[in-house]
């Protein structure tokens, strides 16, 4: 025995972990082509099963010389690394708003309103099924008419906080006045702006000092009656104050249209082209409130992405007939499935 023998012997050592990193690097292709051969065949990626027979199998050749709870440990790592990209595409293990927003593209799924803690919480857990990690919802609603429901406020946001925590989700709501930003700020990951705000320029200078600390990020909705140099303007009363972190999101603008078609609004989709020419702003498109038709909001979100939108943002309903609020133009969370798959097969 010599300082030569355990050199060399370290050789080996060194030889070995190298051997077992470019395994790992071939396991991951291996997978990657099942993957794309599932989507090909609208398989489901996930296969929980399959996990548990690889560990099971491993455990009763092995458990006699490596302890269990090792081998357990080791293959989780291992099946992480070989479907990483699978789950960054379906963004579950982000924990972190801007990475979240920074995936293109993502999705915000919820109901138009927070109607209650079992509705809230339902809709969540479906999403979360889904893989959807961005929950919407609105605890203060800008209402056209004084008497419709007007949100159940704070004790709505804290529900749906609460739901979101709960099923590894991100909170987007509106906020409509500076009380909010001073008592409930922590409620929201993702600050919206409601299409009626976006020409309240006291609140959004509120918004953008109140943000500029910690750049939580900003959705603002185009007003349906804004030029986009007005939208955009409205958007800077924020950055200017030293966030960057402002999300576009069209949502449908008035035109003759109106005058006869069943539309909500006029989709305003092109609009997304010409804001990725003039700003690096964020944009996401709402089809829900653009169109006001359920049935017309996954080809319109799929058209939104097609044309470089960054992000959509959908409401969902468990119910949508008996939605207090936008029920006609809220899909129910399975109809995601065609909009989550599309993107699966094409992004
Ligand atoms: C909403 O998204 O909750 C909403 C009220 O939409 P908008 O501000 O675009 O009318
Ligand atoms: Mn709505």
């Amino acid at each position: 025995m010599n300082i030569n023998e355990i050199n060399r012997l370290r050789t080996e050592i060194d030889s070995i972990d190298r051997e077992i990193f470019n395994k790992f690097i071939k396991r991951k292709e291996i997978t990657d082509l099942v993957i794309s051969y599932k989507n090909k065949l609208n398989l489901s990626i996930y296969d929980k099963q399959r996990e548990i027979e690889i560990k099971s199998k491993l455990k009763d050749e092995f458990s006699h010389l490596i302890n269990p709870i090792f081998i357990d440990n080791i293959l989780n790592e291992i099946l992480l690394y070989s479907k990483k990209d699978f789950l960054e595409r379906n963004f579950q293990n982000i924990n972190n708003i801007i990475d979240l927003i920074n995936i293109k593209p993502f999705i915000i799924a919820g109901p138009c309103t927070v109607e209650s803690r079992e509705q809230i919480n339902e809709i969540a857990s479906d999403l979360n099924k889904l893989g959807i990690r961005i929950l919407r919802g609105g605890a203060f609603k800008p209402r056209t008419s004084p008497f419709s429901f007007q949100g159940l406020e704070d004790e709505g946001l804290k529900y749906l906080k609460d739901a979101a925590e709960k099923n590894n989700m991100f909170v987007i709501t509106e906020f409509t006045d500076s009380r909010q930003l001073d008592e409930l700020y922590d409620y929201a990951d993702i600050i919206q702006i409601g299409s009626k705000n976006m020409f309240s320029y006291g609140f959004l200078k509120q918004i953008g000092k109140a943000t500029s600390k910690d750049r939580k990020p900003v959705l603002i909705k185009r007003s349906f009656n804004a030029t986009l140099n007005e939208f955009l303007l409205a958007a800077q009363y924020i950055t200017n104050l030293g966030n960057p972190n402002v999300i576009l999101c069209l949502r449908g603008i008035r035109t003759f249209e109106q005058i006869d078609s069943k539309m909500r609004f006029t989709p305003d989709l092109a609009s997304i082209l010409e804001l990725k020419d003039i700003t690096n702003l964020k944009i996401i498109f709402d089809p829900s409130h653009a169109c006001g038709d359920s049935k017309y909001v996954i080809p319109t979100a799929i058209a939104a992405i097609n044309l470089g939108s960054d992000g959509v943002m959908l409401e969902t309903h468990s119910s949508p007939e008996t939605a207090i609020s936008d029920g006609k133009q809220s899909i129910k969370p399975e109809e995601l499935t065609k909009l989550i798959d599309y993107i699966n097969h094409n992004y």
